[in-house]
């Protein structure tokens, strides 16, 4: 999928305290020397459907959909925001040494699993948009944009972590399958080892309200 960061600067610090491109060297040397960074990012990834599954980021979402984490201090200028995929790629022992794009594989934008990641070229990633895009089972399909769906996502794993820990899959599963436009067609299986989207359905919608974007915000400090 396309990852904006690296043809659109603005969008890539789209909040932060200051605007400017970070290169992925620069990145690796940010993170060294910010361990607390480190420990932040760590905190808002969800792991709980495995390795081979999608790790979903829980912190700040930009308006691309993908994850965002602020390395730094507002208080001594230092502050950059970077995206959280780029950091999963860092810190998975992805190559560092030049500026590649990292492509998601799994066009989902708030996975940070490295082994979804990919880096390439921005010829590559325009390539990926177009073979991909118009898949209606797939994230780039969604109806509700990449951020809608990352932020659904989102809401769905604060809620399931605080209320049902143990249907984290399966409301991950479902809020991802939500916004597929023909997901009411498809077959819902309940039981969380067999859910894989994108066979779960979406004409079963969680009894729950989704949290509002604050409300999710509030919720951080729990995971
Ligand atoms: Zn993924």
């Amino acid at each position: 999928m396309i990852d904006t960061d690296h043809s659109n600067a603005a969008e890539q610090f789209e909040g932060a305290p200051r605007r400017r491109r970070l290169p992925l060297p620069a990145l690796a040397r940010l993170l060294l020397e910010h361990p607390e960074a480190v420990q932040a990012f760590e905190r808002r990834v969800w792991t709980g459907g495995g390795g081979g599954s999608h790790w979903y980021w829980l912190g700040a979402i930009s308006d691309s959909g993908h994850g965002k984490l602020q390395i730094g201090s507002r208080s001594d200028d230092s502050a950059v925001v970077a995206l959280a995929h780029r950091i999963a790629w860092v810190l998975g022992g992805g190559d560092c040494g030049s500026d590649a794009v990292i492509r998601h594989d799994c066009d989902e934008s708030s996975c940070v699993n490295p082994a979804d990641l990919r880096a390439g070229s921005m010829a590559d990633n325009s390539a990926d948009w177009v073979a991909r895009r118009h898949r209606l089972d797939g994230p780039l399909g969604d109806v509700r944009g990449l951020a809608g769906r990352a932020r659904a996502i989102r809401s769905a794993l604060l809620e399931a972590t605080a209320a049902r820990p143990g249907e984290q899959v399966l409301a991950a599963a479902r809020a991802a399958a939500a916004g597929q436009p023909f997901g009411a067609q498809l077959t819902l299986l309940e039981a969380p080892e067999r859910v894989c989207p994108p066979i779960l359905g979406a004409g079963v919608r969680p009894s729950w309200a989704p949290l509002t974007q604050a409300e999710a915000d509030n919720l951080l400090p729990l995971w």
